[in-house]
């Protein structure tokens, strides 16, 4: 069964396959780094994450690259407003970027690419389209893409370029959805803003630009497959197959795959409609990491999302329902062959029917939703079989074997709930945020969430536990009270506490 994936260019399901015989690579539209990620953003690259992992669970191997985009119109600004050089401004943001990346469970790309670190590529790639006077330079420095010069344009968005003005421009990284115009290669800059010296002329380059140079460095002038979210196939993801097929006259990207958006309690998130949420914000509300993943894989990438705190209340009960079971069948003790007369003779052939529709469900355009509605189907019926004492040893490993192979897709079971929510809370404290903490993550994690009279109480615990020389017990005490930021200390007077 070949993994097949809906083709925004052919507008058709297709499979996807290795072109190099050897792997599978692909280009993913990374983060502009100028502020902290928001679950939108992470809906996309948690659904990349799963394209990875479900093309390596059909045998291929993923080469992934996804760039970082550390210059643009909006990190001058933000940057120049704090009074910071760009790579400092924008370090912390891909730092917090990559720990949301991990908290989130998704895999590191095999390559990751700066866009600040291939401006020659960049200026390379520009230099072969000026050759062709398809690149041209204006009066204030900057050159421009001539679009009228591409005939293909508009053929993956699907623009009507009727009308169209041959030198109309547009100098904007953030620019009307709607206009076809000949977009900035490289950009003059004023006194004072970032530039680099170059033989195009001082400046910095567009933002389009910096994603074909790097993906083709990275991967060759053609390759497999390139994501994002649905907002950059126009004109993003336009303007990158201009550009490239412009200089090389092959095929850019084969296989186009966009990641529908996601709406927070049935509206378009924004600040001002006060649904907003950047992963850290859940975490410092209580919500877990694990849930979050969840709920933003539930409904497959083709489909609107609406995330709302009741759909994340169900996933956190989903993970809950799916950890213990794991638990049960792990450490259950089942009879190797059921007793004959209470034997249970379908449920072996449910469960492999359970890993068909896994596979399948991924198999058919990564359906989420399907594949995770197969493993609960196979949850409740080996439940009932347990409950009723007709699990078999064999039923129990192919269950666990199901759930292991769920979890190389899915990456929910090991639980590192708790540590992430920590380190979040870690973060807040460092960085001012107390105010987002919400009263349960302070009273479960927070250094002052003990009063005097419950330390007491468990440290006389403890003192009692090594009385009976149940020393794990009293260890355990121990550091439970460590990680709330309180200390114990043994002396011949007795025992002593000390907030750190
Ligand atoms: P940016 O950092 O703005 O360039 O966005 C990073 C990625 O997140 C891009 O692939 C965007 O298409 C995607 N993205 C932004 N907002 C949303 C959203 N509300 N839902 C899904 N994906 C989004
Ligand atoms: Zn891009």
């Amino acid at each position: 069964m070949p993994l097949e994936l809906f083709n925004t260019l052919s507008g058709k399901i297709e499979p996807l396959f290795a072109s190099d015989g050897t792997a599978l690579r692909m280009y993913c539209c990374g983060p502009t780094v100028y502020d902290y990620g928001h679950i939108g953003n992470f809906r996309t690259f948690l659904h990349v994450d799963v394209l990875r992992r479900a093309i390596r669970m059909f045998g291929i191997t993923p080469r992934h690259v996804m760039n970082i985009t550390d210059v643009d119109d909006k990190i001058i600004r933000n940057a120049a407003a704090a009074q910071l050089p760009i790579n400092t401004y924008t370090a912390r943001y891909e730092k917090a970027f990559f720990e949301d990346m991990q908290a989130l469970g998704c895999e590191t790309p095999e390559a990751i690419a700066r866009a600040t670190e291939n401006i020659d590529g960049m200026v390379s790639l520009i230099e072969r389209l000026a050759q062709q006077d398809i690149a041209y330079k204006v009066e204030d420095g900057s050159w421009y893409f001539r679009i009228a010069r591409f005939p293909d344009y508009g053929k993956l968005s699907g623009k009507d370029l009727e009308g169209i003005q041959d030198g109309a421009r547009i100098d904007s990284d953030e620019y009307e959805k709607d206009s076809a115009r000949d977009f900035a290669l490289w950009k003059a800059t004023k006194p004072g803003e970032t530039s680099w010296d170059t033989p195009l002329g001082t400046g910095r380059p567009g933002w389009h630009i910096e994603c074909s140079a790097m993906a083709m460095k990275y991967l060759g002038d053609s390759f497999d497959l390139h994501a994002g979210g649905e907002d950059l196939m126009f004109p993003h993801h336009e303007n990158e197959i201009a550009q490239s097929e412009a200089a090389t006259h092959v095929p850019f990207a084969r296989h186009w795959f966009h990641v529908r958006f996601l709406l927070v309690e049935g509206k378009k998130m924004s600040k001002s409609e006060g649904n907003f949420y950047t992963l850290r914000d859940l975490l410092l509300k209580g919500h877990r990491a694990s849930a979050i993943r969840f709920l933003l894989l539930s409904v497959p990438y083709r489909h609107q999302l609406n995330f709302t705190f009741d759909g994340l209340t169900e996933s956190t009960n989903a993970i809950e329902r799916l950890r213990t079971f794991h638990q049960r069948i792990l450490t259950g003790k089942w009879p190797t062959l059921a007793v004959a007369n209470n034997n249970d003779p379908v449920l072996s052939n449910l469960i492999a029917q359970g890993d068909t529709n896994f596979t399948a469900s991924l198999a058919n355009d990564l359906n989420t939703a399907e594949a995770r509605a197969a493993i609960f189907d196979v949850i409740r019926a080996v439940n009932t079989a347990a409950d009723r004492n007709t699990l078999t040893q064999p039923d129990a490993d192919a269950t666990l074997a199901l759930l292991a192979k769920f979890d190389t897709i899915f990456a929910v079971l090991n639980d590192t709930d708790a540590e992430l929510t920590k380190a979040a809370l870690a973060w807040a404290e460092a960085e001012g945020r107390m105010a987002d903490v919400s009263t349960e993550v302070l009273e479960k994690f927070g250094a002052n969430s003990l009063t005097d009279a419950a330390i007491d109480a468990l440290v006389a615990d403890r003192t009692k536990a090594k009385a009976q020389r149940n020393f794990a017990r009293a260890d355990a005490i121990r550091n439970e009270l460590l990680e709330k930021g309180i200390l114990i200390e043994d002396s011949k007077e007795g025992v002593r506490w000390k907030r750190k």
